[in-house]
Protein backbone atom coordinates (compact mmCIF):
# COMPACT_ATOMS: atom_id res chain seq x y z
CA UNK A 1 0.00 0.00 0.00
CA UNK A 2 1.54 3.20 -1.15
CA UNK A 3 2.16 6.15 1.83
CA UNK A 4 2.12 8.69 -0.12
CA UNK A 5 1.42 9.64 -3.71
CA UNK A 6 4.64 10.42 -4.98
CA UNK A 7 7.77 8.90 -4.19
CA UNK A 8 9.83 10.63 -1.48
CA UNK A 9 13.40 11.95 -3.10
CA UNK A 10 16.32 10.19 -2.11
CA UNK A 11 17.44 13.91 -0.80
CA UNK A 12 14.28 14.03 1.32
CA UNK A 13 14.07 10.79 2.92
CA UNK A 14 17.89 11.73 4.19
CA UNK A 15 16.88 15.32 5.53
CA UNK A 16 13.90 12.92 7.35
CA UNK A 17 16.61 10.67 8.77
CA UNK A 18 18.92 13.46 9.82
CA UNK A 19 16.14 15.30 11.51
CA UNK A 20 14.47 12.00 13.25
CA UNK A 21 18.16 11.24 14.77
CA UNK A 22 18.98 15.12 15.65
CA UNK A 23 15.48 15.23 17.04
CA UNK A 24 16.08 12.07 19.57
CA UNK A 25 19.40 14.06 20.33
CA UNK A 26 16.94 17.08 21.18
CA UNK A 27 14.13 15.82 23.15
CA UNK A 28 16.98 13.84 25.64
CA UNK A 29 18.81 17.06 25.97
CA UNK A 30 15.51 18.79 26.72
CA UNK A 31 13.64 16.38 28.77
CA UNK A 32 17.08 15.22 30.90
CA UNK A 33 17.02 18.52 32.62
CA UNK A 34 12.78 17.69 34.20
CA UNK A 35 13.61 13.63 34.21
CA UNK A 36 11.91 12.03 37.34
CA UNK A 37 10.13 15.76 38.28
CA UNK A 38 6.00 15.93 37.90
CA UNK A 39 4.38 18.54 36.17
CA UNK A 40 3.50 20.61 39.32
CA UNK A 41 7.50 20.85 39.93
CA UNK A 42 8.22 21.39 36.68
CA UNK A 43 5.87 24.32 36.23
CA UNK A 44 6.18 25.67 39.92
CA UNK A 45 10.35 26.04 38.55
CA UNK A 46 9.59 26.76 34.68
CA UNK A 47 6.31 27.47 33.99
CA UNK A 48 6.67 26.12 30.66
CA UNK A 49 10.09 24.47 29.98
CA UNK A 50 11.10 24.82 26.95
CA UNK A 51 14.69 25.84 26.47
CA UNK A 52 17.30 23.45 26.60
CA UNK A 53 19.47 23.95 29.29
CA UNK A 54 21.26 21.19 30.98
CA UNK A 55 20.86 20.47 34.95
CA UNK A 56 18.52 18.18 36.35
CA UNK A 57 19.33 15.48 38.62
CA UNK A 58 22.30 14.49 36.03
CA UNK A 59 24.05 18.32 36.54
CA UNK A 60 24.50 18.43 32.80
CA UNK A 61 26.55 20.95 30.91
CA UNK A 62 23.54 22.79 28.55
CA UNK A 63 22.93 21.04 25.37
CA UNK A 64 24.62 17.02 26.83
CA UNK A 65 22.79 13.98 25.95
CA UNK A 66 22.06 11.12 28.19
CA UNK A 67 21.96 7.41 27.88
CA UNK A 68 19.12 7.52 25.10
CA UNK A 69 21.32 9.24 22.50
CA UNK A 70 24.66 7.44 23.28
CA UNK A 71 23.49 3.85 23.10
CA UNK A 72 21.89 4.80 20.00
CA UNK A 73 25.13 5.76 18.58
CA UNK A 74 26.76 2.90 19.98
CA UNK A 75 24.16 0.97 18.55
CA UNK A 76 24.46 2.91 15.01
CA UNK A 77 28.30 2.33 15.23
CA UNK A 78 28.14 -1.25 15.74
CA UNK A 79 25.87 -1.21 12.74
CA UNK A 80 27.84 0.59 10.75
CA UNK A 81 30.99 -1.42 11.46
CA UNK A 82 29.56 -4.98 10.56
CA UNK A 83 27.83 -3.73 7.45
CA UNK A 84 23.95 -5.28 9.50
CA UNK A 85 22.10 -5.68 12.81
CA UNK A 86 24.35 -8.60 14.44
CA UNK A 87 23.24 -9.10 17.60
CA UNK A 88 26.54 -10.07 18.81
CA UNK A 89 28.38 -6.70 17.62
CA UNK A 90 25.80 -5.04 19.29
CA UNK A 91 26.28 -6.24 22.60
CA UNK A 92 30.02 -5.49 21.75
CA UNK A 93 28.93 -2.09 21.24
CA UNK A 94 26.57 -1.74 24.32
CA UNK A 95 29.42 -3.10 26.85
CA UNK A 96 32.15 -0.89 25.74
CA UNK A 97 29.83 1.99 25.62
CA UNK A 98 29.40 0.66 29.35
CA UNK A 99 32.96 0.81 30.36
CA UNK A 100 33.10 4.29 29.56
CA UNK A 101 30.44 4.92 32.11
CA UNK A 102 28.04 6.53 31.02
CA UNK A 103 26.19 9.47 32.18
CA UNK A 104 23.03 7.19 32.93
CA UNK A 105 22.37 3.70 32.66
CA UNK A 106 18.75 1.75 33.22
CA UNK A 107 19.18 -1.41 35.77
CA UNK A 108 17.72 -3.42 32.77
CA UNK A 109 20.37 -2.36 30.48
CA UNK A 110 23.35 -2.69 33.00
CA UNK A 111 21.91 -6.42 33.62
CA UNK A 112 21.71 -7.85 30.49
CA UNK A 113 25.32 -5.96 29.65
CA UNK A 114 26.74 -7.98 33.05
CA UNK A 115 25.13 -11.22 31.53
CA UNK A 116 26.56 -10.76 27.85
CA UNK A 117 29.75 -10.38 30.11
CA UNK A 118 29.62 -13.80 32.00
CA UNK A 119 27.91 -15.79 29.43
CA UNK A 120 28.82 -14.14 25.99
CA UNK A 121 25.50 -14.50 24.89
CA UNK A 122 24.14 -11.30 23.27
CA UNK A 123 20.69 -12.47 24.34
CA UNK A 124 19.03 -12.24 27.78
CA UNK A 125 15.94 -15.07 28.63
CA UNK A 126 12.20 -13.86 28.43
CA UNK A 127 11.73 -11.95 30.99
CA UNK A 128 8.43 -10.43 32.62
CA UNK A 129 10.47 -7.52 34.07
CA UNK A 130 12.44 -6.65 31.07
CA UNK A 131 9.56 -4.35 29.97
CA UNK A 132 11.60 -0.97 30.39
CA UNK A 133 11.89 1.48 27.15
CA UNK A 134 15.48 1.04 27.10
CA UNK A 135 15.44 -1.10 24.19
CA UNK A 136 12.69 0.75 22.17
CA UNK A 137 14.68 4.04 23.12
CA UNK A 138 17.90 3.62 21.06
CA UNK A 139 15.89 1.23 18.02
CA UNK A 140 16.45 4.64 15.31
CA UNK A 141 19.50 3.36 13.80
CA UNK A 142 18.00 0.18 13.31
CA UNK A 143 15.01 1.84 11.25
CA UNK A 144 17.69 3.57 9.50
CA UNK A 145 19.89 0.76 8.30
CA UNK A 146 16.71 -1.39 7.60
CA UNK A 147 14.78 0.99 5.69
CA UNK A 148 13.24 -0.78 2.38
CA UNK A 149 13.30 -4.26 3.59
CA UNK A 150 10.59 -6.58 4.22
CA UNK A 151 8.49 -6.00 7.36
CA UNK A 152 9.38 -9.15 8.95
CA UNK A 153 13.36 -8.26 8.20
CA UNK A 154 13.39 -5.09 10.03
CA UNK A 155 11.04 -6.46 13.07
CA UNK A 156 13.94 -9.25 13.39
CA UNK A 157 16.71 -6.88 13.69
CA UNK A 158 14.18 -4.48 15.69
CA UNK A 159 14.45 -7.62 18.35
CA UNK A 160 18.23 -8.56 17.73
CA UNK A 161 19.34 -5.09 18.90
CA UNK A 162 16.50 -5.14 21.73
CA UNK A 163 17.14 -8.54 23.15
CA UNK A 164 20.89 -8.11 24.52
CA UNK A 165 19.34 -6.72 27.05
CA UNK A 166 15.37 -6.30 27.09
CA UNK A 167 13.28 -9.73 25.95
CA UNK A 168 9.76 -9.37 26.66
CA UNK A 169 6.87 -9.05 24.26
CA UNK A 170 5.64 -5.44 25.15
CA UNK A 171 9.21 -4.16 24.45
CA UNK A 172 9.70 -5.79 21.47
CA UNK A 173 6.17 -4.54 20.05
CA UNK A 174 6.99 -1.07 20.80
CA UNK A 175 10.28 -1.05 19.89
CA UNK A 176 8.95 -2.78 16.39
CA UNK A 177 6.38 -0.58 16.33
CA UNK A 178 8.28 2.66 16.56
CA UNK A 179 11.07 1.47 13.93
CA UNK A 180 8.05 1.23 11.22
CA UNK A 181 6.65 4.71 12.45
CA UNK A 182 9.84 6.35 11.66
CA UNK A 183 10.26 4.51 8.14
CA UNK A 184 6.77 5.06 7.20
CA UNK A 185 7.50 8.70 7.96
CA UNK A 186 11.04 8.80 6.05
CA UNK A 187 8.53 7.59 2.67
CA UNK A 188 6.58 10.21 3.13
CA UNK A 189 3.68 9.20 5.66
CA UNK A 190 1.60 11.76 7.41
CA UNK A 191 0.63 11.90 11.06
CA UNK A 192 -2.61 9.79 10.65
CA UNK A 193 -1.58 6.60 8.38
CA UNK A 194 0.96 6.22 11.16
CA UNK A 195 -1.48 6.06 13.53
CA UNK A 196 -3.88 3.80 11.44
CA UNK A 197 -1.14 1.54 10.08
CA UNK A 198 1.17 1.33 12.92
CA UNK A 199 -0.05 2.08 16.38
CA UNK A 200 -4.33 1.25 15.99
CA UNK A 201 -2.48 -2.54 15.66
CA UNK A 202 -0.83 -2.29 18.38
CA UNK A 203 -3.38 -1.21 20.60
CA UNK A 204 -5.31 -3.55 19.11
CA UNK A 205 -2.67 -6.69 20.06
CA UNK A 206 -1.61 -4.95 23.19
CA UNK A 207 -4.41 -3.15 24.58
CA UNK A 208 -2.17 -2.02 27.61
CA UNK A 209 -1.18 0.69 25.01
CA UNK A 210 -4.10 2.83 25.10
CA UNK A 211 -3.56 6.09 25.14
CA UNK A 212 -6.41 7.62 23.74
CA UNK A 213 -9.14 9.74 26.25
CA UNK A 214 -6.69 9.04 29.61
CA UNK A 215 -4.69 11.52 30.80
CA UNK A 216 -1.03 10.78 31.50
CA UNK A 217 1.76 12.48 33.45
CA UNK A 218 4.70 11.39 35.06
CA UNK A 219 5.60 8.31 32.57
CA UNK A 220 8.09 5.95 34.44
CA UNK A 221 10.48 3.49 32.50
CA UNK A 222 7.75 0.67 31.62
CA UNK A 223 7.36 0.89 27.66
CA UNK A 224 4.01 0.94 27.99
CA UNK A 225 3.67 4.16 30.34
CA UNK A 226 6.48 5.77 28.11
CA UNK A 227 4.02 4.83 24.75
CA UNK A 228 1.19 6.07 26.05
CA UNK A 229 2.42 9.58 26.72
CA UNK A 230 4.71 9.92 23.38
CA UNK A 231 1.14 8.80 21.21
CA UNK A 232 -0.27 11.67 23.29
CA UNK A 233 1.97 14.29 22.26
CA UNK A 234 2.46 13.18 18.93
CA UNK A 235 -0.88 12.78 17.84
CA UNK A 236 -2.28 15.48 19.87
CA UNK A 237 0.09 18.55 18.24
CA UNK A 238 1.33 19.75 14.77
CA UNK A 239 4.50 20.30 14.85
CA UNK A 240 7.86 19.06 16.53
CA UNK A 241 8.34 21.55 19.14
CA UNK A 242 4.75 21.42 20.18
CA UNK A 243 5.14 17.62 20.27
CA UNK A 244 8.25 17.87 22.60
CA UNK A 245 7.58 20.77 25.08
CA UNK A 246 3.64 18.85 25.38
CA UNK A 247 5.73 15.40 26.16
CA UNK A 248 8.94 16.68 28.72
CA UNK A 249 6.73 18.69 30.96
CA UNK A 250 4.65 15.53 31.77
CA UNK A 251 7.81 14.74 33.93
CA UNK A 252 8.52 11.40 34.81
CA UNK A 253 11.09 9.39 32.46
CA UNK A 254 11.36 12.84 30.01
CA UNK A 255 14.49 12.56 28.63
CA UNK A 256 13.27 9.22 27.32
CA UNK A 257 10.12 10.16 26.02
CA UNK A 258 11.43 13.34 24.65
CA UNK A 259 14.10 10.98 22.68
CA UNK A 260 11.27 8.95 21.33
CA UNK A 261 8.91 11.46 20.62
CA UNK A 262 11.91 13.63 18.94
CA UNK A 263 13.06 10.62 16.90
CA UNK A 264 9.28 10.72 15.72
CA UNK A 265 8.71 13.89 15.24
CA UNK A 266 11.99 14.79 13.37
CA UNK A 267 10.95 11.98 10.76
CA UNK A 268 7.46 13.49 10.44
CA UNK A 269 8.29 17.36 10.55
CA UNK A 270 11.83 17.15 9.08
CA UNK A 271 14.99 19.29 9.48
CA UNK A 272 13.36 22.79 8.63
CA UNK A 273 11.25 22.67 11.52
CA UNK A 274 14.13 21.41 14.07
CA UNK A 275 14.03 24.97 16.57
CA UNK A 276 17.11 26.73 15.79
CA UNK A 277 17.89 27.75 19.54
CA UNK A 278 17.33 23.93 20.14
CA UNK A 279 20.02 23.17 17.68
CA UNK A 280 22.48 25.41 18.73
CA UNK A 281 22.31 24.58 22.33
CA UNK A 282 22.85 21.14 21.10
CA UNK A 283 26.23 19.85 22.02
CA UNK A 284 28.30 19.95 18.99
CA UNK A 285 30.03 16.88 18.54
CA UNK A 286 27.07 14.90 19.56
CA UNK A 287 24.79 17.14 16.58
CA UNK A 288 27.80 16.05 14.29
CA UNK A 289 27.56 12.52 14.94
CA UNK A 290 24.13 12.15 15.02
CA UNK A 291 24.07 13.65 11.27
CA UNK A 292 26.92 11.77 10.00
CA UNK A 293 24.72 8.67 11.32
CA UNK A 294 21.81 8.94 10.03
CA UNK A 295 23.55 9.17 6.30
CA UNK A 296 25.76 6.40 7.00
CA UNK A 297 23.01 4.51 7.91
CA UNK A 298 20.79 4.69 5.38
CA UNK A 299 23.58 3.42 2.92
CA UNK A 300 23.83 -0.05 5.31
CA UNK A 301 20.23 -0.61 3.30
CA UNK A 302 21.88 -0.88 0.13
CA UNK A 303 24.75 -3.11 0.97
CA UNK A 304 24.12 -7.12 0.04
CA UNK A 305 23.90 -9.47 3.72
MG1 LIG B 1 18.64 9.04 29.73
MG1 LIG C 1 15.30 8.36 30.98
Amino acid sequence: MPLSSATPRLADIESRAVAAYLGLALGDALGATVEFMTPREIAAQYKVHDTIRGGGWLRLRPGQVTDDTTMALALGGAILQSGRVDALACARAFDDWMRARPVDIGNTVRRGLLHFRVTGIPETEPSEHDAGNGAAMRVLPVALATLGQPEAQVRAACRAQAHVTHHNALSDAATECLALMVQDALHGAARDPLLQRRVIPLVTQHPEFEFRNVTRSNPSGYVVETLRVVFQAFFGTTGFRECLIDVVNRGGDADTTGAIAGMLAGALYGEAALPKAWLAALDPPTRLECAAQARALLEVRTQPG
